[in-house]
């Protein structure tokens, strides 16, 4: 279904309101930025019950993890930016060819305009303003597009927003699907998409009629090695946590294991432990939606493993209780489809290179994981794959850092968080001057035989 003319309309409206802002250069300078971060500080400090509230109503997400997961890494992004986008706004100099002596060259960052940022349900406050973050200290303007399938929490966004930022140059649209197809008709000079790889792809395709740029972070199966030297019970607890955390559904998740044979009895028990532990006394994130909830119970249908734990779903509740599953087929769809959900498929292998090859037949992933104690096995597994990031000996830990976070291949392109959210929303012009005055006729042509042989000295080419 269409969206209505009169929706359409709006959205065609929004756009050119947007570019007319930001043609007006009132984003550009340095204070308008700094105040749009300061105001997005406050936005978080002074709405944290409403914030995890929103969040808890839309996925059962218990109100402390919301606030680490949502709250915090968003405060900690904003708080790196004001800390440091005057220094990324600075100019980098380059050296000038001979031939353009004396004269001076420089890149510098420009804001790209009007960009759009469509997020996910999944981290629904995190993955819409740490985005907001790097394209606001860049100096654009901006649409905002949260997702319909967390609505109080997109309801609460689209509130506040512009309550505590310049709600002219920074604006949000509601919606789903219809919605973002007519907004990715229109020509942004920047998409930065979250979510699925399918998605992704119809992102990218709308985009490229006007060659807009993309960032796309998606997803994928991000594996998780367990060497025989690692430390198992440490190893156990933090796959556990992760796999359990939000209820598997994190684009970073341990989506499955391989484990050195030698020691894969060892590791199940102690998984198979800790998510008891953590299913019989820790509250539970919900799953999104009953429909999400029969695709999970879908993937246990067929995997041809053994399961080690009892299944226990209902679509009603929204609840799904964390499932092991030992030796799946690894053609199954449990191990061919991003699992997105607490189910864990874990298999053995027979050495480090076997999972390694393991991992590098199948599409890159967005993040890996390996549990080692030897600096060689981490060197290898570093060196011989592909991944988005890697976290050794914990979780998913590297996204709530400052470090460039982004995928690789499937698992998405570009980057953002830090500096990399910054470079993301920026355009690195290139500019050089000369002066006018004590212009040297000897360097056009014809050029004197004098001039040719003092360049060739300057330059220092090797004589004949
Ligand atoms: P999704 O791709 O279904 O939806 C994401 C956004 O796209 C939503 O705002 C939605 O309204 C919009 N959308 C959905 N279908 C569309 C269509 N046909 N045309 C245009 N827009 C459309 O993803 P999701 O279910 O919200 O999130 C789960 C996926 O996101 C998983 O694959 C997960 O791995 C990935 N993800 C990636 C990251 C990351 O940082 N790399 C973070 C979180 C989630």
């Amino acid at each position: 279904m269409a969206v209505d003319e009169a929706m359409n309309d709006s959205i065609k409206n929004v756009h050119k309101e947007l570019r007319e802002v930001f043609a007006s250069g009132r984003t550009v300078g340095g204070d308008w930025r700094e105040s749009q971060l300061r105001g997005l500080l406050d936005l978080l400090y002074e709405n944290e019950s409403e914030l995890t509230a929103a969040m808890a109503a839309d996925l059962g997400k218990p109100p402390f993890e919301g606030w680490v997961t949502d709250l915090l890494t968003t405060r900690d992004d904003a708080r790196d930016a004001l800390a440091h986008f005057r220094s990324w706004m600075k100019p980098t100099k380059y050296k000038v060819p001979v031939m353009a002596t004396p004269g001076k060259a420089w890149t510098e960052p420009q804001p790209l305009g009007t960009v759009l940022i469509i997020s996910p349900w999944n981290y629904p406050i995190q993955l819409l303003l740490v985005p907001l973050v790097g394209a606001v200290a860049a100096g654009n303007t901006v649409l905002l597009k949260p997702s319909e399938l967390a609505p109080a929490t997109s309801a609460i966004l689209a509130k506040l927003v512009p309550k505590y930022m310049d709600g002219d140059a920074i604006r949000v649209i509601e919606g789903g699907v219809e919605t973002t197809t007519e907004l990715l008709n229109l020509p942004w000079d920047h998409v930065f998409f979250t979510g699925s790889t399918r998605v992704g792809r119809i992102v990218m395709e709308a985009a490229a009629k006007h060659l807009s740029p993309v960032t796309l972070e998606l997803g994928g199966k991000s594996p998780t090695i367990i060497a025989a030297d690692a430390n198992l019970p440490i190893a156990a607890r933090r796959v556990a946590w992760a796999k359990y955390l939000n209820a598997g559904q994190t684009c970073v998740a341990p989506d499955y294991v391989l484990v050195d044979k030698s020691v894969a009895d060892e590791f199940t028990d102690l998984v198979v432990e800790e998510l008891i532990h953590s299913r019989d006394k820790a509250p539970a994130t919900s799953i999104v939606n009953a429909s999400h909830v029969r695709r999970l119970e879908g993937l246990l249908d067929d995997h041809g493993g053994h399961e080690l734990l009892p299944r226990k779903s209902d679509p009603t509740s929204r609840s799904f209780a964390p499932v092991v599953v030992a030796e799946p087929d690894p053609g199954s769809a449990l191990m061919e489809e991003e699992i997105f959900g607490p189910i864990l498929p874990i298999i053995k292998v027979n050495s480090i290179d076997d999972a390694i090859e393991f991992v590098n037949d199948r599409p890159r992933p967005l993040a890996l994981y390996v549990f080692t104690e030897s600096p060689e096995t981490e060197r290898r597994v570093l060196d011989r794959t592909t991944s988005g990031s890697v976290c050794v000996n914990h979780l998913m830990f590297q996204v709530a850092t400052s470090m460039p976070f982004g995928g690789v291949g499937p698992s998405g392109m570009g980057a953002y968080h830090g500096k990399s959210g910054f470079d993301t929303f920026s355009h690195t012009k290139s500019v050089l001057r000369r002066p006018t005055k004590g212009d040297l006729k000897a360097t056009y042509p014809p050029y004197p035989k004098v001039t040719q042989r003092i360049i060739r000295k300057v330059t220092r080419w090797p004589n004949k």
